[in-house]
């Protein structure tokens, strides 16, 4: 039933209102946001193993003066602390989740592709989030939203607790 409601969402009343937001000035976060959080709650109950939870970190979570390229490869990161890659990586490390930076749509689509996840907990924008979610359907999504103190796309923050909170929920023990 939440499987069959979840595509309801995604799949009809989400371009309803991308079509709507196209006449109603400045709706679009509200309703992309709406998406998520409606998402997450017919999600929230699924429990898969640890191991096969995909978090998807955009590139933005990384610092802007940080030159180590982190996107092919997490582990490049020297965890200086400087950003919160550091403790997501501590995160994904202690839970044995995969873990991996997407810098836009296309490359998160072939790091599903990938990866082959059975659920995926993404940090990213309204925006990329709910057309990320939409994208995988059927696969179980969480998303959980960035911080913007500094603006859009520029060293973005995330919620560690609400992160770890996540994994709690979906993970199975
Ligand atoms: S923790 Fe440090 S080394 Fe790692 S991405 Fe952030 S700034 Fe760069």
């Amino acid at each position: 039933m939440k499987r069959f409601l979840r595509g309801l969402l995604l799949k009809i009343v989400y371009p309803l209102m991308m079509l709507l937001a196209a006449f109603i000035k400045g709706s679009r976060e509200g309703f992309q946001l709406w998406t998520i959080r409606m998402n997450n709650r017919l999600v929230g109950a699924d429990t898969v193993h640890a191991s096969n939870i995909l978090l998807l970190l955009p590139h933005c979570l990384q610092i802007a003066d940080c030159d180590v390229r982190i996107t092919h490869n997490i582990q490049n990161c020297k965890r200086c602390g400087r950003c919160e890659i550091k403790d997501l990586i501590g995160i994904a490390e202690e839970s044995g989740l995969k873990l991996f930076v997407a810098t836009g749509g296309t490359i998160a689509r072939r790091i599903v592709k990938d990866a082959r996840p059975d659920a995926i907990i993404a940090i990213a924008c309204e925006r990329d989030l709910s057309s990320g979610i939409v994208d995988t359907y059927p696969m179980p999504v969480i998303g959980i939203l960035n911080e913007r103190p500094h603006g859009p796309c520029l060293n973005t923050q995330v919620d560690i607790e609400k992160v770890k909170e996540t994994i709690r929920a979906m993970a199975k023990k």
